[in-house]
This record gives structure tokens, C-alpha cells and sequence, in this order.
């Protein structure tokens, strides 16, 4: 995310992309009523400095997020109001050092939002989303601070600064400027209003997405309709209806909530009950009801048009690109082109694969959207004989961590402690101090691993607590958090292929916030450009599938039987399977969204029209939906900025994550060696230089694009 000013604290709603928050209309509990003893503005005496998670109640934190904001202008009054004159460190330094208890406080409350909600939680989120969006404004649209870091910048070949002080001047200006500090009042005055528009905006897009995602069922009477769905996601379902109160003798809720409609359209035979459930995803957010998201979607795409205009640039796209490695639309899109034509060819073979499947299947139709998972799992055991699910009793969640934690260990030697005395947000938390070689602490890791109705979708980290070395050494604190299936009565949470590598993601950016060894705050760990902060997270999902990494940790959970060689092998040669439909899916959603963010502030956009049309521009084929249609692309519409004009940041990212991990296979992949520079010029710098030069620190030349290529077997 972008450093500095009070930005950090609005930015932190934002961080976990995809946000699929908020709703309901929950009592909140005046600042009155629960300042007498918030534990959140309090200092604490945890072990580490960690949230009193067993003190902090839900109604403690939109009291003590709008005290902090109090408390922050206190702070930059006082900046201000100095009488001296304008140096780096009574200024630039001290803005950054300002807002550290609203961070602390914004930090905890958006983790908790995402991951454990509650009614309260989420009306605090709509009601501080405006409140945030206004306080950063008044900072970085105050004209007498925006005065003293200019006088700041203006002198910035005559300050006598190190390199990571320098990057921290310049782009404390450079987010001033991008956030309006240079444009008349008028402008300004239309800016807040544009601010806060869209923040209220995009907390009403989340509300909608998760009641569109919770309110809708498909209830299976009939076991035929269950085929290969695995026994202990079965189970899971069955537990769903009975919570939903359905009194069945035999009878399983499935939900759009993803460990819950994966399985079943791989699975079910049922080629009507995938289309319903199939549709049920697919239109959310676009069912011209109470939840619709196109209104808002409109609103959006328009005030981000004319907010860009404002700051002088010809669309969205181009504001946002200016401040990412990728510089301009013209950048991604060559890369997207580069790779979109084999992608697609691709996918049409696959397609052709399936098609000749689901017609020896005696099916006397084309093959359609809702077909396509359960033909691809058909394909898969007969080109590879590789069952998908006969994988999961290899990949318990608590193996796959310890599987995560080896590769650590054989990479940097850290050490792993489970520490069940600390507080955490729910029961399901697993917490673990994470140690150097020689024993001495390095960070603090939550694992929040399963689905729930009081979680967001997705999977994503926070930092609740950043590296800094201004004051001395501030540890970090980060968390993990999931969607995976939980455990029911008869079996443990028995993870896919795919959410073992997401386990593998996301511990990349906890790394990348754990290793991070750097000065400031807002430089560090995951405080990186958009299209370089995946990186970091993208290179573990490499390691996963190599036989050293599984040989480490994929044993049976019943037998502790390790994972036989020749599945293994399966696997490997199974690696580019499907890679069409992944890259197309994913592709659509990021030329999608570049499409809404290159129009300018006179167009008028209809979602559903724009959308269609988007496509047909690409030449989608109709058997693929973008991975997000517009109605819950949460990750360009659930905040106020986002991942907008920044999704296809995971490919960027991907060009680098493929490439560095060709380093190590050039050595051995598990080469310390490299490790150790990748730790010491990647992982430890956080944003504290650009990522390009960052990069080539670390390879020794630029990136290139034929790993990714090779990877995804489209070369
Ligand atoms: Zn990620």
C-alpha cells in the first residue's frame, strides 16, 4: 500500500483486497459509554505487545477509532504550530511518527471486521468509512502542513539523508500531490465530496455482496445428486442445512461460500442443481433486487473518471498506474496481450477435451459454464489418473502448516513456537511466535484457517502490528486468513490442492511483513507498489509442489503415510493442466477492470451492457465467466480504491514470482543461499526503494517473461 499520512489508517479498511463486509443495523455503543475502559486505548502489557483480544469488545472500537483520530490532530496541530522551521525531521518524520494509535486501532478493527464480524463490527465499518475518508482528507488537503513539506522537499539535495529518508520525502509529496494537495479550493472541496462518496459507496457494495453470498441455498435431498463430492465436505453440508434449520432426515445446504460450491460443481452429477448453483454466484449483485450492486458499480466507475480528471490524468487508470511499477495502461495491456492469445487458444482446446467427454456421457448439448469444473475433474483422472480429492487426506490443514514451517526452517532456519496463552479473536485461532536460528524473537503469526458466516471470502493477510526501527525495534505482528473447510465431527479439515497453495500465498506475504528490516513504518513489510506486492506471496506457491516441499510434509492424516512418489509425479505432469481456464478466467477479470477504469468522466456506464461488451472485446468464450463478474468484483469495488486498476497486478507480479524462482531451480531449490539474498534484498526492504531496483538487486538483470510463460505451459 501507498506510505504516509493519515492515508495509512483509511488504507488499512482497504488492505485485505475483496472486502466483502458490512451490514445490518446493530446498536453502537456511544464513545460515552465505553471510554471509561477501552482496552483499545490502552497501553498493554501482553506478551509482545499483542491485542488484548479477550478484553476488546465490539463496541469498543468506533469510540476508540474516532478518539484516535482526535488524537491524531492533536498531533499534526502540533506539527504545524512548531516555530521552527520546516526540517526532515520536525516534519516528514514526524508526520510519519503521527496517527500511530489510530493505526494500531484501524489496524485490529479491519482484521477483525474481515475475519470475525459481527452486527456491531459492521456498522462500526459504515459509519467510521466517511469519518476515516474525511480525516485523511483534512491532513493531506491542509494547506499549512502540505506548506512545511514542500519547504521540506524543496531543500531535499541539500539534506544530508539516507537513502530510505529520501524515498520517505519523496513520496510523503508525492501522496500529498496524488491526494490533491496542489489544486484550487474548489477542487479540493469537489474532491471531499468524491472522497466520501465513494467510501460510503463501496461499503454499500460489500454490504450488498455478503447478503447476496449468505442468502442463497441450494438444498439437496436426493444423495444421488452428491456423486464423488468428498465425504467430509458431505458432512460439512449436512451440518449447513441443520444450522439453517432444515429438518431432513438426510439432507445438505449448499452455499455460494467457495469450500461449499467448488466441490459441488466438480462433483455433482446434477447438471441442473450446478446451473442454479452456478447462476447463484454468478448474478450476485445483479438480480435487479434490494442488494443490486449496478447502481452503485455506475456511481463509482463515474467519480473515479472525474476524481482523475481532476488530478490532471486522462482516466483512472492512468492516476492510479502512475504510482505502480507498471507506469501506464499501455504497460499492461502489452502485457496482458502477450499472454491473453495462447491463453485462450488453450482454453479452447480444453474445451474441445471436455466437450468430446460430455458427449460419450450421452449429453446431447453444448458444454456449458456449469459444466466445466465437473468436466475438467473427468479430464484430469483420465489424462493423469489424478483424483483432485483423493488428495485431501494428504493435506490435513495442520500437516499443510507444518509443511509451510519446514520450507521455512530449510530456507532461513526459523523456528515456530505455538503459544496457546496469547488472546486471539476466536477459538478457531491458531498463534505461533516464529523465532530466528539463534532463538531470538523475529514476529508473532495468527492462522485463522476456516469459513464462516462472520468471514469475508477469500484468503489474506494483516499486519495488526508493522516492522519500524525509528524508536527502536518494533516486532511484527501479522495474521493469515483463510476459507478453508472446517472440521466436522468426523473428520479433520482435509484441504485441496489449491488451498494448500494458498496456504503457501499467504504465508509469503506474512514472510514479507515478518522479514521486513527497515526504518519506517510506512515503508515496510507489504507497504510496496500494487504489482510487486504479490510477488513475495506468488514465489511460495512454487515450492509446494515440488517433491522436496511435499516429501516434507504431505502425510496421510489417518495412516502418516507419506505421499506415494508416483502421485507425486502426477501431479507434476498434471501442473499445466487447465491452465486455459485459470489464465482466462483470471485475465477476463483484469481486463475487465481495466475497462472500467479507462473511461473518462463524461461516459455513462451501464454494468451489465459494459460488461458484455468488455468481453466480446476480448473474444471471451461464453463457457468462461470472468473470475469476478462486476456485481462482487470486491477487490475494485468493495473499497474506495482497492485493487482498481490493479488486478492485473498478479499477473505483473507473476512475470516476477516465476522468474525469481528460476534462481533457485538453477541452484537447487532449496539452495540457502539464494534464500538468503532473496530474504535480504527482497523480503527485508519492504517499499523502502522501487521494486524494479529491488528486483534486479536480487536476480542480477531484469525480470523476463518466459518463466511465466513456461509455467503456465502456454510458451
Ligand atoms: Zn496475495
Amino acid at each position: 500500500m501507498k506510505p504516509n499520512i493519515a492515508l495509512t489508517a483509511a488504507l488499512c479498511l482497504a488492505v485485505a483486497a475483496c472486502s466483502e463486509a458490512p451490514a445490518p443495523d446493530a446498536e453502537v455503543a456511544t464513545p460515552e459509554a465505553v471510554a471509561t475502559a477501552n482496552p483499545l486505548l490502552e497501553d498493554w502489557d501482553t506478551p509482545f505487545g499483542v491485542p488484548p483480544f479477550d478484553r476488546i469488545e465490539s463496541e469498543h472500537y468506533l469510540p476508540a477509532i474516532r478518539a484516535s483520530m482526535e488524537a491524531h490532530n492533536a498531533e499534526i496541530d502540533a506539527i504545524i504550530a512548531s516555530p521552527d522551521a520546516p526540517t526532515f525531521d520536525n516534519t516528514i518524520e514526524a508526520l510519519e511518527l503521527s496517527g500511530a494509535g489510530l493505526s494500531r486501532v484501524s489496524r485490529i478493527f479491519s482484521a477483525v471486521d474481515g475475519a470475525n464480524s459481527d452486527d456491531v463490527t459492521k456498522e462500526t465499518a459504515k459509519t467510521i468509512a466517511p469519518e476515516l475518508s474525511a480525516h485523511g482528507d483534512n491532513i493531506s488537503l491542509n494547506k499549512d502542513l502540505f506548506e512545511r513539506v514542500l519547504a521540506v522537499y524543496e531543500q531535499r539535495d541539500d539534506l544530508d539523508l539516507s537513502a530510505e529518508q529520501s524515498h520517505l520525502l519523496n513520496e510523503t509529496h508525492k501522496q500529498f500531490v496524488r491526494s490533491g494537495a496542489n489544486l484550487e479550493d474548489a477542487a479540493q472541496e469537489r474532491l471531499r465530496e468524491i472522497n466520501s462518496e465513494l467510501a460510503e459507496l463501496s461499503q454499500q457494495f460489500s454490504e450488498n455482496l455478503l447478503d447476496e453470498t449468505n442468502n442463497f441455498e441450494l438444498l439437496v435431498t436426493d444423495r444421488a445428486d452428491l456423486g464423488d463430492i468428498p465425504a467430509s465436505l458431505v458432512a460439512l453440508a449436512a451440518e449447513e442445512a441443520k444450522r439453517r434449520g432444515h429438518e431432513c432426515d438426510e439432507c445438505w445446504v449448499f452455499t455460494l461460500h467457495r469450500p461449499s460450491i467448488n466441490p459441488f460443481l466438480q462433483y455433482s452429477p446434477n447438471r441442473e442443481m450446478r446451473k442454479t448453483l452456478f447462476d447463484g454466484y454468478a448474478m450476485r449483485g445483479d438480480n435487479d433486487n434490494e442488494q443490486d450492486n449496478k447502481g452503485i458499480i455506475s456511481r463509482m466507475v463515474s467519480l473515479r473518471a472525474e476524481r482523475s480528471a481532476l488530478m490532471g490524468y486522462d482516466n483512472h487508470a492512468s492516476f492510479i498506474l502512475s504510482d505502480n511499477m507498471a507506469e501506464n495502461p499501455d504497460n499492461v495491456y502489452n502485457l496482458l496481450d502477450q499472454v491473453w492469445k495462447p491463453a485462450l487458444a488453450r482454453s479452447k482446446e480444453e474445451r474441445a477435451d471436455m466437450q468430446a467427454m460430455m458427449t460419450a456421457d450421452g449429453i446431447d448439448d453444448r458444454l456449458r459454464g456449469w459444466d466445466w469444473r465437473y468436466y475438467t475433474e473427468k479430464v484430469r483422472k483420465a489424462k493423469y489418473d489424478l483424483d483432485d480429492d483423493a488428495l485431501r487426506p494428504y493435506f490435513e490443514v495442520n500437516a499443510v502448516r507444518d509443511g509451510v514451517f519446514a520450507l521455512a526452517s530449510t530456507l532461513w532456519d526459523l523456528q515456530f513456537e505455538q503459544r496457546d496463552d496469547l488472546p486471539t479473536w476466536h477459538p478457531d485461532q491458531q498463534v505461533f511466535e516464529v523465532k530466528e536460528a539463534d532463538g531470538s524473537h523475529l514476529a508473532i503469526l495468527y492462522l485463522d484457517y476456516f469459513a464462516r458466516e462472520s468471514k469475508r471470502g477469500g484468503a489474506w493477510m494483516n499486519a495488526l502490528r508493522s516492522q519500524s526501527n525509528v524508536d527502536g525495534f518494533v516486532t511484527p505482528i501479522v495474521t493469515n486468513n483463510f476459507n478453508f473447510p472446517a472440521p466436522t465431527e468426523g473428520s479433520p479439515s482435509l484441504l485441496s490442492l489449491t488451498n494448500a497453495e494458498t496456504f503457501f500465498h499467504e504465508f509469503g506475504h506474512a514472510l514479507h511483513g515478518m522479514f521486513s528490516d527497515v526504518r519506517y513504518t510506512s515503508l515496510s513489510g507489504t507497504n510496496t507498489p500494487r504489482d510487486f506486492v504479490e510477488f513475495p506471496s506468488q514465489v511460495m506457491e512454487n515450492w509446494m509442489r515440488t517433491p522436496e516441499v511435499l516429501g516434507m510434509f504431505a502425510k496421510h492424516y489417518e495412516t502418516g503415510e507419506s505421499i506415494p512418489e508416483e502421485v507425486v509425479e502426477k501431479i507434476n505432469a498434471s501442473a499445466k493442466f487447465n491452465q486455459g481456464f485459470a489464465t482466462v478466467e483470471y485475465m477476463a477479470a483484469a481486463y475487465l477492470d481495466m475497462a472500467y477504469h479507462v473511461v473518462d468522466s463524461t461516459e455513462a456506464v451501464e454494468p451489465r451492457g459494459f460488461e458484455d461488451a468488455a468481453m466480446a472485446d476480448i473474444g471471451l468464450i461464453d463457457e468462461i465467466l470472468p473470475r469476478y463478474r462486476s456485481g462482487y468484483f470486491g477487490h475494485i469495488f468493495s473499497s474506495p480504491t482497492g485493487y482498481s486498476a490493479g488486478y492485473y497486478s498478479y499477473m505483473w507480479s507473476n512475470i516476477l514470482d516465476a522468474d525469481a524462482f528460476m534462481a533457485f531451480e538453477e541452484t537447487d531449490v532449496l539452495d540457502k543461499e539464494t534464500a538468503a539474498r532473496y530474504r535480504q534484498e527482497i523480503l527485508s526492504k519492504g517499499g523502502t526503494r522501487p521494486g524494479m531496483e529491488l528486483y534486479r538487486n536480487f536476480r542480477g538483470r531484469d525480470p523476463e517473461i518466459e518463466p511465466l510463460l513456461k509455467a503456465r505451459g502456454l510458451n
